[in-house]
């Protein structure tokens, strides 16, 4: 055999396109003897029949504009196999006609060889990767291209991203094609609607191609379709709503008889009040300085019993969950307000150790109050037994760097070790008639919010739980 060369030179006639020449290297690059190669069309015949109306196609062009090109196609060997070509090609011209084609044949096959198992691998990737030139070129693209965009990977290479995506995708993509093709390695995560008109959810992550010097090439994009995920994720959090509301309806039912005590109070004053102002009113010398005080009275309670049907009512409330800042002492407040006689019902004294000056806590109010109330009511019933005599529910506020810390602490009948994380799942529960729910709907309010939960015994007796959340959580809907 010849020497195997990867290069083997050639002329031809620009008319008939027939070998004038070939070097001696072809007889290895084919396995035919030279002299073959000056038969007549032996080049056209020895092309791969699904490369040869390109190839051909490619050569008239190329005489027409008299240019110089490289492409690339099969050629069937003398024993059948395949051997990938590329087929450097200049053309030279008399009195303004094509003459001679000249040019070189380089054995390509290792590199098409890597280049398909490579692309093979993309392909298989649940993933749509790219490499994007500094021109913002698409050079490689997936499968993922054609299954998303439904256009053939083979027309997406050699168009611009513009071209690609369309002005209005381009135009949101835009400033980060600019920062990872000034060499800045960016993820994001976005969403946008497809050709099918349907919205997906995606994570990129684009990494700058970078020749030693610093000059980007262009970009590899690696795009993930997170739209199920995305979907689970709304979905779960739409069931985490409806069980928390469902669950503060069965609370409000178990604070019932508290709240219409707490109703009762205001009520009852300002019937007595409205008693004292007719009388001050009825007297023979009416005495209005007293009758203002009565009335100044009647007003503050009616407030109160406003307040107390407010909180009951934000309970019973379903709705999306809200953002807004909170006074986080303001809630506990409330929330012992609205527990005040159950407590005293069970012999237990509440006491407030909130820290001053805490700022606003971005939450939802509803949410975060519901999280409170079922601390409190636990540590109550911990407390309920007979043979508990210390009852104290103890409820600490402070800061804790960029978050705000809530402790409930009680001094029942404690928790065993082992069912400190425990508690934290759905349905578990020691008590005749509980669900098992209130601990994991508030770790999962908490959770929500970016923040954590956990319990820890304490001291002889009792248990404390506490909450942290961050001055501002991360929204979920963006
Ligand atoms: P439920 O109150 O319906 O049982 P929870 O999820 O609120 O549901 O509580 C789960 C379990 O955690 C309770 O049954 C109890 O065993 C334990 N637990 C909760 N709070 C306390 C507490 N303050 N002290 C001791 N055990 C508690």
């Amino acid at each position: 055999m010849l020497e195997s060369s990867p290069l083997v030179p050639w002329e031809a006639d620009a008319k008939t396109w027939c070998f004038t020449y070939v070097g001696p290297q072809a007889e290895g690059l084919l396995g035919f003897p030279v002299a073959a190669w000056y038969d007549g069309d032996f080049w056209a015949q020895r092309i791969h029949p699904d490369d040869r109306d390109m190839a051909l196609e490619t050569c008239e062009r190329l005489c027409r504009e008299r240019s110089s090109y490289q492409f690339e196609y099969r050629m069937v060997r003398a024993d059948g196999s395949i051997v990938w070509i590329c087929d450097v090609v200049s053309v030279e011209t008399r009195d303004g006609e094509p003459d001679v084609l000249r040019g070189f044949l380089i054995d390509v096959s290792d590199r098409r060889e890597s280049e398909e198992r490579l692309q093979l691998m993309a392909d298989a990737l649940p993933a749509a990767i790219a490499y994007v030139d500094k021109d913002q070129r698409y050079q490689f693209v997936n499968q993922a291209y054609e299954d998303w965009f439904g256009i053939p990977t083979a027309e997406v290479v050699g168009q611009t991203l513009e071209e690609f995506l369309g002005q209005e995708m381009y135009r949101s993509l835009g400033p980060q094609v600019e920062r990872v093709l000034s060499g800045e390695r960016i993820k994001y995560r976005s969403h946008l609607r497809g050709p099918d008109g349907v919205r997906r959810h995606f994570d990129a992550s684009f990494v700058p191609h970078q020749e030693r010097s610093g000059e980007v090439l262009g970009y590899f994009s690696l795009v993930l379709d997170t739209t199920s995920q995305v979907e689970a994720e709304e979905e779960a959090r739409h069931t985490r709503d409806q069980i928390a509301h469902v669950s503060r309806v069965a609370t409000m039912g178990e604070l019932a008889t508290s709240m219409a005590h707490e109703l009762n109070q205001p009520l009852s004053a300002i019937v007595s009040n409205a008693q004292a102002a007719t009388r001050f009113l009825a007297a023979e010398n009416p005495d209005p300085e007293e009758a203002r005080d009565a009335l100044a009275d009647i007003a503050e309670d009616a407030k109160r019993a406003g307040g107390v049907i407010r909180r009951m009512r934000g309970l019973l409330s379903g709705g999306k969950p809200q953002r807004t800042a909170l006074d986080l002492n303001g809630l506990v407040e409330g929330v012992a307000a609205l527990m005040h006689s159950d407590a005293v019902s069970r012999q237990i004294t509440v006491t407030l150790d909130l820290a001053d000056d805490l700022p606003a806590l971005t939450c939802d109010p509803i949410q975060v109050q519901q999280v409170v109330i079922n601390l409190m009511m636990n540590g109550c019933e911990a407390m309920s037994h007979e043979n508990t005599t210390h009852r104290e529910l103890t409820i600490q506020t402070e800061r804790a760097d960029a978050h705000l810390r809530i402790s409930v602490v009680d001094t029942g009948h404690g928790l065993e070790p082992e069912t400190e994380k425990e508690i934290f799942e759905p349905f578990v529960t020691t008590k005749d008639g509980g669900m098992g729910m209130g601990l994991s709907i508030s770790r999962s309010i908490v959770e929500a919010h970016g923040g954590r939960m956990w319990a820890t015994p304490h001291s002889e007796r009792g248990a404390a739980f506490h909450v942290e959340l961050p001055l501002h959580p991360p929204r979920h809907d963006e």
